[in-house]
């Protein structure tokens, strides 16, 4: 193959000889902005049916035909980690899905917390910033981007079996040498969890907003039997540069980088 893999979200099942009509954005994008023509290869995923290869048969300016020929990846899944976020700005927020779906987050899951400030979030952009990220990075599945709702609903039909591990920023001050006497620090060391993470374990990590947690918020947080307190180190990170070294540390001690 010459050229970069170019690799399209559809939403239509694929199978050998399968034909498939793109959408005027699908064809623009393959036509206009790719330069491609008859007899061009595509890859292809829908979520369901793996990676398939396909060809051009018909380039319109406005749509286009492309028919599987043949499947070049099984159908894979990411590992259940899901990444529960408070959104920042528009910019960073997108930063933040992108880089999420690249790390291999199942799910994203946006919740507003007391000191939220952020404009209103539009989940349809976000869902397709994850959708580029994962036609980019080769995935076979596009992460689901939930509806924004508040963190306390989450945390009330929250399912006990998945272990909910909490950046919480005020771990890093202990670790900096703050007032060492805090509970929430007991057994919490920089760059781990306060128990580890368990290979195949249901997982999500709580980021919070960059006005931090307030103190009702830690406080239920503390006295729910499935969240574990993480912390990140001794610095003040951002929350997106905390969801990238949480995703990190969780992916590489129980997640899929084998
Ligand atoms: N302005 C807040 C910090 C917010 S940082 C304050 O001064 O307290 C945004 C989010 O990133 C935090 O809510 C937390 O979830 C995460 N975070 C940042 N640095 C962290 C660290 N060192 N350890 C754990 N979580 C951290």
């Amino acid at each position: 193959m010459t050229g970069p893999k170019i690799r399209l979200h559809v939403e239509q099942p694929l199978a050998a000889g399968q034909a498939i009509a793109l959408s005027e954005a699908q064809a623009n994008y393959l036509f206009a902005v790719m330069r491609l023509g008859p007899g061009a290869a595509v890859h292809l995923f829908n979520g369901r049916d793996g990676e398939w290869q396909a060809e051009v048969a018909e380039a319109g300016k406005r749509r286009g035909i492309l028919v599987c020929r043949a499947q070049t990846a099984p159908q894979g899944a990411p590992p259940d980690v899901w990444l529960v976020f408070v959104p920042v700005r528009k910019d960073r927020t997108a930063f933040m899905v992108e880089k999420a779906v690249e790390l291999g987050a199942a799910r994203l899951v946006p919740v507003s917390t007391r000191r939220m400030n952020a404009e209103r979030m539009r989940i349809d952009k976000h869902q397709a910033h994850a959708t580029e990220a994962a036609e980019q990075c080769e995935a076979t599945w596009v992460p689901e981007v939930a509806a924004l709702q508040p963190l306390e609903r989450l945390l009330t039909g929250w399912d006990p079996a998945r272990r909910l591990y909490w950046a919480d920023e005020d771990l890093a001050r202990h670790a900096a040498g703050g007032d060492p006497a805090a509970p929430a620090a007991a057994g919490a060391r920089a760059g781990a969890p306060v128990s580890p993470p368990a290979r195949g374990e249901r997982a999500a990590i709580l980021i919070g907003p960059e006005g931090g947690f307030t103190t009702e918020e830690r406080a239920l947080l503390r006295g729910l039997p499935f969240v574990s307190p993480l912390s990140l180190g001794p610095r003040i990170l951002r929350a997106e540069t905390a969801a990238l070294a949480a995703l990190t540390l969780w992916q590489a001690s129980a997640g899929d980088w084998r």
